[in-house]
């Protein structure tokens, strides 16, 4: 453990993208924190494909409208942390079926009334902009402001600007036990002890197992994500789209949910073939390259909204995200406002768990956070136990 007289102000649970995003926030404001992780960094993003940065989503206007401040913000990102190898070439949404097309017009409607820079291009536009999409394509939705990133190489360089602005880093700490202790609390590891004043459970699906010794349980959800990666291809798509992208080295990425965790650890035959055949299908030149690897693993969700950022418990933040790659520095900026000046920066409250009056989407009521009794904890009690927000599901069609 980084030997730190009097600890932390603040302890940050995961060194994924959201911990590492939280991390540079705070050492931005000169506020010293440890990011503590029980495994290496990177947390659950695969370390070899890269990963798309959306700033056009399907979703409620809130967060589509946070997706392209969050898109926005990796130009001057890649400024201030060195390359990430950031590409904004712009997103393609292809619709294939006339239902696709319906959906296509509402994201495009939907953007507009928020002044976003979101059209519909007809076939012929579709087809001249990216000539690999299949003839048979009706049209697409395009956002000029969508791209790519490498997140393992933005997670290192945002971890290490930290560790230079004075952040501690703790990694394989195999075992992580917090408890209330001094008007703070005391994480326990493998690799030690420290004193903490704050806690950020940025832990993915570890968010769970720490929120529950603290007494907090966030609903969340898992869904299977799949996906193929072929060898090395000749320049074949110059956008973003919607399930498939290019990397710059050259393979080809094709991705999709899969429903929820139920199946088996890998991707079988059959989902292979129907993964490759829906990628054929828009763009069949994809189909001259050898697929390389297949990788399955789970997206987690926060439960009923795309977004929780907030305050959990007194002195602990919570900081879950559907699209963590783009978001990831307003994450960051938004909890360090949290723990800077307690409060959330404007339009945030919508995320915060702890607000009984956020509303994320309009349709079936979710509760976000809840707070079992637990001995000893100081502090306030929760602004809002049982949650109470409105949430949507994230329909992601843009994910
Ligand atoms: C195949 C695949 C492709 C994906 N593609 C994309 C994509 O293109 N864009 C995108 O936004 N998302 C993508 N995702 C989802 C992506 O994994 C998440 O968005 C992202 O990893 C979430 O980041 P995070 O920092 O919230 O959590 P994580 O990445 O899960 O990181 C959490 C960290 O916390 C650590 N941890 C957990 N429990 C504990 C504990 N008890 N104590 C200490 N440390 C703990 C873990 O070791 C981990 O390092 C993909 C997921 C998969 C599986």
């Amino acid at each position: 453990m980084p030997d730190r007289p009097g600890g932390y102000e603040v302890g940050i649970v995961g060194a994924g993208i959201l911990g590492s995003a939280i991390a540079y926030a705070l050492a931005k404001r000169r506020i010293a924190s440890v990011v503590l992780d029980e495994s290496g960094v990177g947390g659950e993003a695969p370390d070899t494909i890269s990963a798309p940065v959306r700033a056009h989503v399907d979703a409620p206007a809130q967060y589509a409208a946070l997706c392209r401040r969050g898109a926005d913000r990796f130009p001057a990102l890649q400024e201030e942390i060195g390359p990430v190898e950031y590409l904004r070439a712009g997103g393609l949404a292809p619709a294939l079926t006339e239902d696709q097309v319906a959906a296509g017009s509402q994201v495009v409607e939907r953007h507009a009334a928020m002044g976003l820079p979101v059209r519909w291009l007809s076939r012929e536009e579709a087809l001249r902009r990216e000539p690999a999409l299949s003839p048979a394509v009706l049209g697409a939705v395009y956002s000029p402001h969508d791209g790519s990133v490498n997140p393992f190489l933005l997670i290192r360089r945002l971890l290490s600007t930290s560790r230079r602005l004075g952040s501690g880093l703790v990694l394989y700490c195999r075992h992580f036990v917090v408890e209330p202790r001094g008007g703070g609390f005391l994480v326990r590891t493998a690799r030690g002890e420290t004193q903490v004043r704050r806690l950020v459970l940025a832990s993915g699906h570890g968010v769970a197992d720490v929120g529950r010794q603290l007494g907090v349980v966030l609903p969340l959800r898992r869904i299977r994500r799949l996906v193929l990666v072929t060898g090395k291809h000749p320049p074949l798509l110059r956008h973003v789209l919607a399930r498939a992208w290019q990397q710059l080295t050259g393979e080809v990425v094709i991705e999709s949910d899969a429903g929820d965790t139920g199946a088996g650890p890998g991707v079988s035959p059959e989902e292979m073939e129907q993964l490759a055949r829906s990628a054929v299908a828009t763009v069949p030149s994809v189909s001259e390259a050898r697929v390389i690897r297949a990788i399955a693993g789970v997206r987690l969700l926060p439960a009923g909204r795309p977004l929780v950022v907030g305050r959990v418990e007194d002195g602990v933040y919570a900081a879950v995200a559907a699209h963590a790659v783009t978001l990831a520095p307003l994450v960051g900026d938004a909890i360090a406002e949290l723990v800077a000046n307690d409060r959330l920066p404007a339009g945030w409250e919508t995320w915060d768990p702890g607000d009984p009056g956020s509303q994320p989407g309009d349709e079936d009521p979710a509760p976000v956070a809840t707070r079992t009794p637990r001995a000893g904890t100081p502090g306030r009690p929760p602004g809002g136990p049982g949650g109470g927000g409105r949430g949507r599901q994230d329909s992601g069609s843009t994910p």
